[in-house]
């Protein structure tokens, strides 16, 4: 503990405990955020508004005035000038040592006063003539109230002026990945010299950063791995290819997989039939067609006797799954049993019956599927669709329900590879990177609201030549309510504006026989027409619709504009996407218009939208290994994530001792990196 070594009251224990600092190793960690320079004096005459400043001279005036506040103001006077300094709070003590006829050394901001320029609250000391000025640049530290800079700063420089330096990694790596010392990149962190440029210190560009960066990713690496490495410890069901139930699928399906939906299946058939848990993540682009993979990977399970639970995050995404894979399954024997939260209590409780007793050996449904009153007989493989859409607690719940189930993560969130590496290295990622043949690219549109009635005629034409089309309505922030009366109205519009036509209307608030009878008919060509909310943004899977508009396309996300217009563009017709936009535009929607204008690889527009937002946002904001990051960016520091990647495998490889003393240094104290 801190405590070791010097006495500090608890209070300020406390404190540090805020910024996370539990042990005396970890104030070496707490680097400035910026710095001050102190090694220089500035004349008076010479100083700016707006800049810090530090500036020495006699007090020639002292006194406390109480309008409009009581406030201490003195005049500071050197050979160029005289300047004001202000206390809105002050101690007896110090207004005496800012007596008139002392010399005093103050710094702060350089502001415009009522009596002209000014220093509020500098910081300040007396000082004899010709005391000389500091050589190094001073550390100004991230804290908390109550706890000073000065504090901090004592107890960082006692830290490494005591504690052993001792570089957590070993002199072959240092030299193969070109990397400074530890003990000399912290001590110029802390303390850098003056002719450092502060600037680079600042925005983490000097070179010195790099150490510390790479320690980071390095630290979140190999605790990543480590997991991995645990889990695999694990003993799981062996579910072994049997090649009966997955070929007689193979053999009726009316396409053949591409050859990315081939490998991705042999790398999943390879991990179920290990007897350890698998954990992959399963990457693919919307459309690229990861439902037959998952189906695939289901069967392998159900040949082993095995149970599966296939989990999705909407009722319309998992009603979908239980139809199509009823449809896939049931020449083979196989009917599926569905569990979701609207069911009548009557089947609820029937359906988990079929699912404990192990009569049904295939669930399909939401998130319901965890839910205290479901046990499953022999769960063997957990599958979970659009997984980014639950959180962390519920995949673990999903998993919870069986001893060591295999799991399959499905994402169509497309997830830039450095970020992907990072988030997601204790899985294991197989990527869909084409998309099935015969598809020709959705086209989309830019058109201003202005253009609305246009819209409507080319949406009643499609229609019309027996095209189908979705009309996606916008929304609306933080407000349901709001966004179903917009779909309502904008439902009894189309109605009204197309009386040939046959309109349909879904969203979030239907019951689930509702939805599914909508979506039904929509799929059947009966409606024409579906006017939805985003209820339909993740895996609908229509392919005889091939034109959509999304309205207030500018109030969206590019993740989620990109997953809407994946749902046309399914089949071979020519399809396209209006996205009716209303100015004025931010900058932002404008950039992501543009970027989804521009683009339809969502790995690509992936990548732009992690420039644009960074990778918390993208993520959210859940604890996660991105977010345990406190220096490195992922995205500004993709060359250093390869590098650290790969010194992590090395490490654990040759020397696993060292690979936990680094571990130690970065995260002793530190909550524990994501467990998925
Ligand atoms: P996603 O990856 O977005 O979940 P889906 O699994 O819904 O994609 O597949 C999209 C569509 O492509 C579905 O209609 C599916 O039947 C079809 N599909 C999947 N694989 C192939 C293939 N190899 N060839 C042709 N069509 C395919
Ligand atoms: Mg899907």
């Amino acid at each position: 503990m801190v405590t070791e070594l010097l006495k500090i009251p608890p209070a300020t224990l406390a404190k540090l405990a805020k910024l996370g600092i539990l042990h005396r190793a970890d104030l070496l960690l707490h680097l400035p955020l910026r710095y001050e320079d102190e090694t220089l004096l500035e004349p008076i005459s010479e100083l700016q508004v707006g800049n810090h400043a530090q500036i020495e001279g006699l007090i020639t005036h002292n006194e406390v005035l109480s309008r409009p506040r009581r406030s201490l103001v003195c005049r500071l006077q050197d050979n160029s000038g005289e300047l004001y300094l202000r206390f809105l709070n002050f101690y007896p003590s110090q207004q005496k040592q800012l007596a008139v006829g002392n010399r005093i050394r103050a710094s702060g901001e350089v502001r415009m006063g009522y009596y002209g320029q000014e220093m509020v609250h500098p910081k300040f000391s007396i000082v004899a003539e010709d005391t000389p000025l500091l050589q190094r640049l001073t550390p100004v530290y991230p804290t908390t109230a109550g706890l000073s800079q000065t504090t901090l700063q004592k107890l960082i420089a006692n830290a490494l002026e005591v504690l052993p330096l001792k570089d957590s990694l070993p002199e072959e790596l240092l030299k193969k990945y070109k990397l400074d010392g530890f003990a000399e990149s912290i001590r110029l962190l802390h303390n850098p010299p003056a002719e450092v440029d502060a600037d680079s210190l600042e925005s983490r560009n000097h070179p010195t950063w790099q150490r510390i960066k790479f320690d980071e990713l390095l630290a979140q690496q190999l605790s990543m791995r480590l997991h991995h490495q645990q889990r695999d410890q694990h003993i799981a069901p062996v579910l072994a290819a049997q090649h009966r139930l997955t070929t007689q699928l193979l053999s009726a399906l009316p396409f053949a997989l591409t050859r990315a939906q081939q490998k991705v299946t042999t790398e999943i058939s390879r991990d179920l039939s290990r007897a350890h848990p698998m954990q992959r993540l399963l990457l693919g682009d919307v459309g690229s067609g990861k439902t037959v993979v998952a189906a695939l990977a289901a069967l392998q399970a159900l040949e082993n006797g095995y149970q599966v639970a296939l989990m999705a995050p909407t009722e319309i995404l998992a009603e979908q799954h239980y139809q199509k894979l009823g449809d896939w399954l049931a020449p083979l024997g196989i009917s599926p049993v569905w569990l979701s939260g609207s069911l009548k209590k009557k089947a609820k409780t029937l359906a988990a019956e079929r699912i404990a007793s192990g009569e049904t050996l295939l669930a399909i449904g939401t998130h319901s599927l965890f839910q205290e009153q479901v046990s499953f007989h022999r769960l063997g493989l957990c599958i979970v669709d659009e997984q980014h859409k639950f959180g962390v607690q519920q995949r673990l719940q999903l998993r919870s329900k069986g001893d060591e189930p295999h799991q399959l993560m499905m994402s169509a969130t497309p997830i830039p590879r450095t970020l992907a590496m990072s988030y997601y290295a204790d899985l294991d990622v197989s990527v869909i990177d084409e998309l099935p043949p015969g598809r020709s690219p959705v086209q989309t549109r830019l058109v201003s609201d202005a253009r609305r009635t246009e819209v409507f005629g080319r949406v009643r034409a499609a229609c019309l030549e027996g095209q189908q089309a979705y009309w996606v309505c916008p929304l609306i922030d933080e407000s349901e309510v709001l966004q179903l009366q917009t779909a309502n109205e904008t439902y009894e519009a189309l109605c009204t504006a197309f009386p040939e036509i046959r309109v349909g209307l879904v969203h979030g608030k239907l019951d689930n026989a509702e939805k599914a009878q909508v979506m039904g008919e929509f799929k059947a060509g009966i409606v024409q027409l579906l006017v939805a909310t985003t209820v339909i943004e993740v895996g609908v899977d229509v392919p005889k619709a091939s034109l959509m508009v999304i309205d207030h396309a500018e109030r969206m996300g590019l993740a989620q504009l990109h997953q809407l217009r994946g749902r046309v563009g399914r089949g071979a017709a020519q399809s396209q996407c209006i996205l009716l936009y209303q100015q004025p535009l931010s900058q932002l929607a404008r950039a992501r218009l543009k970027i989804i204008y521009e683009n339809t690889d969502g790995f690509l527009i992936a990548q732009q939208d992690l420039q644009l937002r960074g990778p918390g946002e993208l993520l959210g904001a859940r604890q996660s290994g991105v977010a345990m990051l406190r220096f490195a960016d992922i995205s500004a520091d993709e060359d250093l994530l390869v590098q650290a990647r790969q010194a992590a495998e090395e490490l654990l490889h040759t020397m696993p001792e060292i690979a936990r003393g680094h571990l130690l240094r970065w995260m002793a104290n530190k909550h524990d990196y994501l467990h998925v």
